[in-house]
């Protein structure tokens, strides 16, 4: 892969880092505005891969995520009732993961407050978690007999063949090296050893609805954009062979289609997700109030129909995210 700093300054006419294509991220998703700033979302012609543009560069990933700016910061709790939704979601990646995988070690990368690492140690797994955040990871300091680090795989050194399991729930999507990630869990999985990687389907139909406004989109942190058929092509690349893709969660679709549905209706870019992380500011409170009375009001029909649209895109193999389980190919 060329150089991606490049790409802060102009869009560079490169290959593709995945197929090879030439002049490839030249056309996409224009003028999204983020903070005061404007973001392209290019897809590649090809494996219609997606990179955001302006690149974030090493040094402004690595500040936002330990600053106040990051809005899927994990410090902060949702409200109750939603925590005790968000458990059952982690009680079904364990699930998931124990489908392919008896009890061993387990690497969480980007493992936030270390919830999930939390209830896989309670099931007898050694657990090790990075998170670059550290203001997230002390929070996740009491939970016994976990491996917490600070950093990225790049910082940590981990043995050869050493876990069982490496899960990136939601991460990869913010790597800006994700081959050579995929090739670093090769060298430190265990022959046979259990790859899981969730992120959003740029392809799916959400996504294809909402455009710029897609919940899921979330530039300039996503900085790659995948989806079922590049993300599989990946994953082979890198030595895996992928066992399956899942296409319905119901911990990000129905969400994401709601959240998205409210952006397109023109309300506030994800007003109501900052809402229900009481992260909102810049917003004057009647002004918030009334948007929120009207979503509330249109909660009955979006919630329903939202549910709905999520079963009809995962049977049709286009999720709002996908979850990809893959197994390290025998050298
Ligand atoms: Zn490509």
């Amino acid at each position: 892969m060329r150089s991606v700093s490049s790409t802060e300054t102009k869009k560079a006419k490169e290959l593709c880092f995945l197929c090879g294509e030439a002049d490839s991220y030249q056309t996409g998703i224009t003028g999204i505005k983020v903070d005061g700033r404007s973001y392209d979302i290019l897809f590649c012609k090809k494996c219609k891969i997606g990179r955001t543009d302006p690149f974030l560069d090493e040094k402004k990933i690595k500040g936002i995520y330990s600053s106040a700016v990051y809005r899927d910061d994990d410090s902060t709790r949702f409200f109750s009732p939603v925590e005790k939704i968000l458990t059952l979601f982690r009680t079904g990646r364990r699930k998931r993961v124990e489908r392919y995988s008896s009890a061993g070690r387990i690497l969480d990368i980007g493992c936030g407050r270390a919830d999930f690492l939390a209830l896989m140690a309670a099931r007898g797994w050694l657990a090790t978690g990075l998170e670059l955040d550290k203001r997230v990871l002390n929070q996740g300091k009491g939970s016994k007999g976990i491996d917490l680090r600070i950093g990225g795989l790049e910082d940590v050194k981990f043995p050869e063949a050493h876990f069982n399991v490496i899960t990136f729930w939601h991460v990869f999507e913010h790597l800006r090296n994700p081959l050579w990630a995929l090739k670093e869990c090769s060298r430190i999985l265990k022959q046979g050893g259990l790859l899981v990687v969730a992120v959003p389907n740029a392809r799916s139909f959400q996504a294809r609805i909402a455009g710029g406004r897609w919940f899921h989109l979330d530039p300039p942190y996503h900085l790659y954009h995948y989806s079922d058929d590049n993300l599989r092509r990946l994953l082979e690349n890198a030595g895996f062979d992928v066992v399956s893709v899942n296409h319905l969660s119901f911990e990000f679709n129905p969400y994401g289609c709601l959240q998205s549905f409210f952006n397109l209706c023109g309300f506030r870019p994800n007003l109501f997700y900052d809402f229900m992380r009481s992260r909102v500011s810049g917003v004057k409170r009647l002004n918030l109030y009334a948007s929120l009375g009207i979503m509330f009001l249109l909660m009955p029909v979006a919630l329903p129909a939202s549910l709905i649209f999520s079963l009809i895109e995962a049977a049709m193999r286009s999720g709002g995210t996908i979850e990809a389980y893959a197994i390290k190919k025998p050298e």
